[in-house]
């Protein structure tokens, strides 16, 4: 979570996500203990928990009421080494628990693209991982949590227990409650190596031979070109993995070493850049395939190892857009998506496509379902960028697709509520005090 204090001191601070957009006012209190909630607070000043603001449009972020730092609740609190069942406070981030498991010879179970999120944003977002098609996501590995509500009501939460509140706050945004502590089902491992493979493909029917090939392998993505057109169209590489079955011994990842440390400037990052990137990413693997062994680090997390690399573009800052459309066998919808962006030329060389399997996700509002998801980032040039994201966000309503509302600030209320019907069923369990500038946004209530 970036803060921006405001010159004049009389204003309040402003806080802006990961993608540095949009920028929002707001009080922040920073908890330390689960006792630091609930606060006393007025009626019309609204609350909402935040972990590392890793987000990147808006659904962290909430105008003019006060957010509730939870990164201070950053204590481990019991864990089983014959299990892998670890019970920890919500702030404690997933960086953190890989410090602590990895040498004892255990993994998370899902992982998203960076672990620099905490265990509250991660259930809250129901996040998923490369290994979606086998493991479901994060809140399919988190067996029970408590939830404490601005009425001091807390409740334990788990598929038995307060089992309608358990499903409204996996993917529930931070809106049903504070989350002050949860349990994470961990994975064993022997090593922290990958067994790593990467291949080729020429296009997306090659991409979509190679994911069904591999379903049985438990990490797959691949980066997709979506700059280059004519013969490159929808080229990219397929990555997949699994850990490494040989032991070795056990060590905590070193600290990344590397920043960004200024804002660059955004014309850096152009259509001939990109394209001179995307050309030299592509055509660094010079055979089809190529296999490795890889530690964890760079299979998982290759951009944490650059700390602040959103800077990279700029004062204005990034916008991601990621959809999934329902299917495989009719790929128009996705292939006009991908088309749209090629022709904008304002894609960025960071561009992941994946197959979700059909793993049911426990939360009523999380984002993954069957299909193909495809995930972007744009750097903002106002209102060229938000007009191609409007065209994505229609085409994404015309396919039967969805959004995801972790890397979202463009689609609209009526977007959100075809690509959610639920969310009035969901709204009867959102904390009377709680709102986000998500919510407010794509509800029209303010
Ligand atoms: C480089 C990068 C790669 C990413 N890759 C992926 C990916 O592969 N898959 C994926 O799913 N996501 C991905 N993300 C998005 C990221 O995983 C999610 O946005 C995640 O929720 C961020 O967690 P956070 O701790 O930063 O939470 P924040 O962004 O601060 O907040 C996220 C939500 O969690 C709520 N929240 C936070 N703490 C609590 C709490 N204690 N109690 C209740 N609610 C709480 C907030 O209200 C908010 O709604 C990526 C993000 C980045 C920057």
């Amino acid at each position: 979570m970036k803060l921006h204090t405001s010159a004049n001191n009389h204003a309040p601070p402003q806080f802006q996500s990961w993608g540095g957009y949009p920028r929002l006012n707001a009080d922040l209190v920073a908890l330390n203990w689960a006792g630091d909630f609930p606060l006393r607070h007025s009626p019309e000043n609204s609350m909402l928990p935040v972990g590392m603001g890793r987000s990147y449009g808006d659904s962290c972020l909430l105008d003019g009421g006060t957010l509730l730092g939870a990164r201070g609740l950053d204590r481990l609190i019991h864990f089983n080494p014959e299990t892998g069942l670890l019970r920890c406070e919500a702030g404690v981030s997933l960086a953190e628990i890989l410090d602590f498991a990895v040498p004892r010879g255990w993994f998370l179970p899902v992982t998203p693209g960076t672990k620099f999120v905490t265990v509250g944003g991660a259930i809250a977002n129901d996040i998923h991982g490369k290994n979606h098609h086998v493991a479901g996501t994060f809140g399919c590995h988190v067996p029970r949590f408590e939830l404490v509500r601005s009425d001091a009501t807390r409740m334990v939460c788990s598929p038995s227990e307060n089992p309608e509140w358990f499903h409204a706050t996996i993917g529930g945004l931070g809106l049903t409650g504070l989350i002050p502590w949860a349990e994470v089902q961990l994975r064993p491992i022997v090593s922290r190596k990958m067994d790593y493979r990467a291949t080729k493909f020429r296009d997306l029917k090659e991409f979509l031979d190679l994911s069904q090939a591999s379903s049985g392998v438990e990490y797959t993505v691949a980066w997709i070109d979506c700059v280059s057109s004519g013969r490159n169209f929808t080229r990219g590489i397929f990555m997949q993995g699994h850990h490494a079955s040989q032991p070795e011994s056990l060590t905590p990842s070193p600290e990344p070493r590397l920043s960004v440390p200024v804002m660059m400037p955004a014309a850096l990052l152009n259509h001939y850049t990109v394209a001179a990137f995307n050309s030299l990413y592509y055509h660094r693997q010079l055979t089809r395939e190529k296999t490795a062994s890889l530690d964890f680090e760079p299979f998982f997390y290759p951009l944490d190892s650059i700390l602040h690399w959103n800077r990279i573009y700029g004062r204005d800052g990034l916008l991601q857009f990621q959809c999934v459309l329902p299917t495989m066998e009719d790929t128009r919808g996705i292939t006009r998506i991908l088309r749209a962006i090629t022709d904008s030329g304002l894609a960025s060389f960071l561009a992941v496509i994946k197959v979700f399997g059909n793993l049911p996700s426990p939360g009523m509002m999380s984002f993954p379902r069957p299909g193909i998801t495809l995930a972007l980032d744009f750097p903002v040039r106002r209102e060229v960028t938000f007009a191609l994201l409007d065209k994505l966000a229609a085409t994404t309503l015309d396919y039967g697709g969805s959004m995801y509302p972790a890397k979202d600030a463009r689609m609209t209320a009526a977007q959100f509520q075809a690509f959610y019907p639920q969310w009035q069923q969901f709204s009867n369990y959102i904390d009377p005090a709680f709102n986000s500038a998500f919510w407010q946004r794509v509800t029209n209530h303010e």
